[in-house]
């Protein structure tokens, strides 16, 4: 039964610690899991700049094969294999790039995005090509400035398709609305500007080529592109916050402007104006291409710095959310583990020797316990809770106090009289010396049966027996149960009194002896037995001994005066 119970407290503190640890779980999982989710976030924002800066790259290609594309289509005889090839070599690269795209998308879990280069923009693409392909093959009899603006506008349409990829990159990602999505945003506008800006040059191109006045729609073109150009420009200018125009954004900023919009579009506007006023076209095709190339180069550098700054601070991001999460698990395994080995510390140092200690307490009040409750099956029943074993304990010890009362009286006690013995009468003696002011006050008076020896010869010890009973009795009635009465031998008594003179003392010895000697005691054949006592009585000494002496002094001097008397020793 008590190991049961043991068990029930073992069973309560694992619950105990098991509530604990849970608690503690509690608080430690929701913050692994959200800072695990943290760092999975930012590394999928991190795997998603790198998929929009293969995507920015391959959109800015194939804007810029607008221009290879052109130079070969606006090539003189002799510069035409030179231009073939260069339109070759730059087809291998965006090839090459469509390809790698496509995978990093699939990758990247945009399989829509990567399905879509598949069918739309490559077949755009190859359209585009066949058309610039099929226009760089007619002879020259045979071209003009409107089959030439054909061609370079399909391959508008196939910027276009990638612009598409680009927007569905921005859209499907899910990149967190702090500046990284900014930075997003400008990149997909940079892509627009890049494009635009190459608009702005190939809508004149065709015309330039062959030196043909600018139709009315050309020049609406050109003039929206131009509008749209400035549009992107202030748009970019506002949406970048003040805190992030990092000095090397402000130059490749300031480059832009310099270069593209203050130097880029003024020579397209005036070739518009040439054409305006009928003059011959201040540039060749081939020279506007070259020219402006440089320019598109302004916006691809900020675009290339934008994409490189989103790619360090989501670098960064995922090194910052890595480190919460390494701290987190590091953190709640420290806390856990010192959770439990408390407890188990605890449990061995603290819990366990208090179950031991109770064991020891229940053993100890059922091995104290003479009356142990039986049911009536004859099992034995144990108390109900530790403060009924402490209870039964504490009323063991109590018996204990008791008996060991008893055994000191019966230890300390005559068994003829009921009067002290020298035990006690010793035990006094060591009070009274501790307390030498007592002894001098202390009265000692020493009383004898006389001619006992003749009592007990004559009538035998038993009658003998009773004079002393029938003596002390005298003796108990005549003093107050403070007073010590001592057996001190056979037939002699010592009655020892605090705070009394000799008068009183004397007093006290005389109406002893009076009653001692009136005392009836028959023998079997019904005669009185005559006994009497003599007593001497001494007050203070310097010395029990002393005491002892002047006392035994007076008795003897009583027995000289013929028995049956009082004297002072
Ligand atoms: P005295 O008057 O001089 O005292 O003479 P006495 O005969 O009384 O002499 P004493 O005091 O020496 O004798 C004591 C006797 O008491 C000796 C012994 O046999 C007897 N005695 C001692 N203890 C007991 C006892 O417990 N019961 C009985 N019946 N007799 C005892
Ligand atoms: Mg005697």
């Amino acid at each position: 039964m008590h190991s049961l119970r043991s068990e029930h407290m073992s069973k309560r503190l694992y619950w105990a610690m098991s509530i604990i640890i849970l608690c503690l779980l509690l608080i430690c999982i929701p913050l692994i899991v959200s800072s695990s989710q943290k760092f999975q976030h930012s590394v999928k924002t991190y795997n998603e700049i790198k998929v929009l800066e293969h995507v920015a790259d391959l959109a800015n290609k194939i804007s810029r094969e607008r221009a290879p594309a052109n130079k070969i289509m606006s090539s003189s005889i002799e510069d035409f294999e030179k231009h073939r090839k260069e339109l070759a070599d730059y087809r291998r690269g965006v090839d090459q790039q469509l390809e790698q795209t496509q995978l990093i998308l699939k990758n990247a879990g945009f399989n829509t995005l990567s399905a879509q280069i598949s069918h739309t923009l490559i077949p755009t693409l190859a359209h585009a090509r066949q058309d610039v392909d099929v226009y760089a093959a007619l002879p020259r009899t045979e071209r003009s400035a409107e089959k030439l603006d054909q061609s370079i506008l399909s391959m508008f349409e196939a910027w276009q398709s990638s612009r598409q990829v680009l927007k569905g990159v921005v859209i499907e990602s899910e990149i967190p609305s702090t500046k990284l999505s900014n930075f997003v945003s400008q990149i997909l506008l940079l892509s627009d500007l890049r494009d635009q800006a190459g608009r702005v040059a190939s809508n004149v191109m065709a015309h330039v080529t062959f030196g043909t006045v600018l139709p009315e729609t050309n020049l609406t073109r050109s003039l929206q592109t131009q509008h749209q150009v400035l549009y992107l420009w202030d748009l970019i200018e506002t949406i970048q916050p003040i805190q992030d125009k990092t000095p090397e954004f402000i130059q490749l900023h300031d480059e832009i402007k310099t270069q593209f919009i203050d130097q880029g579009l003024p020579l397209v506007s005036g070739l518009i104006e040439d054409s305006l006023q009928h003059r011959p076209y201040r540039l060749t095709g081939t020279q506007l291409t070259e020219a402006m190339v440089d320019k598109f180069a302004t916006v691809i550098d900020l675009q290339t710095y934008l994409l490189e700054y989103s790619h360090d601070l989501a670098y960064q991001d995922v090194q910052k959310n890595l480190k919460d999460l390494l701290w987190t698990v590091i953190i709640s395994l420290i806390s856990l583990t010192m959770a439990i080995v408390t407890m188990f510390s605890a449990r061995r140092s603290l819990f366990l020797p208090l179950i031991t200690a109770r064991e020891m307490l229940f053993d100890l009040s059922e091995s104290t316990d003479r009356n142990k409750s039986v049911n009536p099956q004859g099992v034995r029943e144990n108390p109900d809770s530790l403060f009924a074993a402490i209870q039964k304990l504490e009323h063991s010890l109590q018996q204990r106090d008791a008996l060991e009362f008893r055994l000191k009286n019966i230890a300390h006690s005559d068994s003829l009289t009921g009067l002290s013995n020298r035990f006690a009468l010793e035990e006094y003696i060591r009070f009274l010396e501790g307390h030498p002011s007592k002894l001098s006050k202390t009265c000692l008076m020493m009383i004898d049966i006389d001619h006992f020896k003749q009592v007990n010869d004559q009538h035998g010890h038993i009658i003998g027996d009773h004079v002393i009973q029938s003596v002390a009795d005298c003796l108990k009635s005549n003093v107050r149960t403070s007073d010590m009465i001592v057996r001190y031998g056979g037939d002699e008594f010592l009655i020892l009194i605090e705070n009394i003179d000799m008068n009183n003392a004397l007093t006290i010895a005389h109406k002893i002896r009076k009653e001692v000697k009136a005392e009836t005691i028959l023998d079997a054949d019904g005669q009185h037995i005559p006994f009497s006592v003599s007593i001497g009585v001494a007050i203070g000494a310097e010395s029990w001994v002393r005491l002892f002496e002047a006392a035994d002094e007076g008795l003897f001097k009583a027995k000289a005066k013929g028995r049956n008397a009082v004297a002072e020793g």
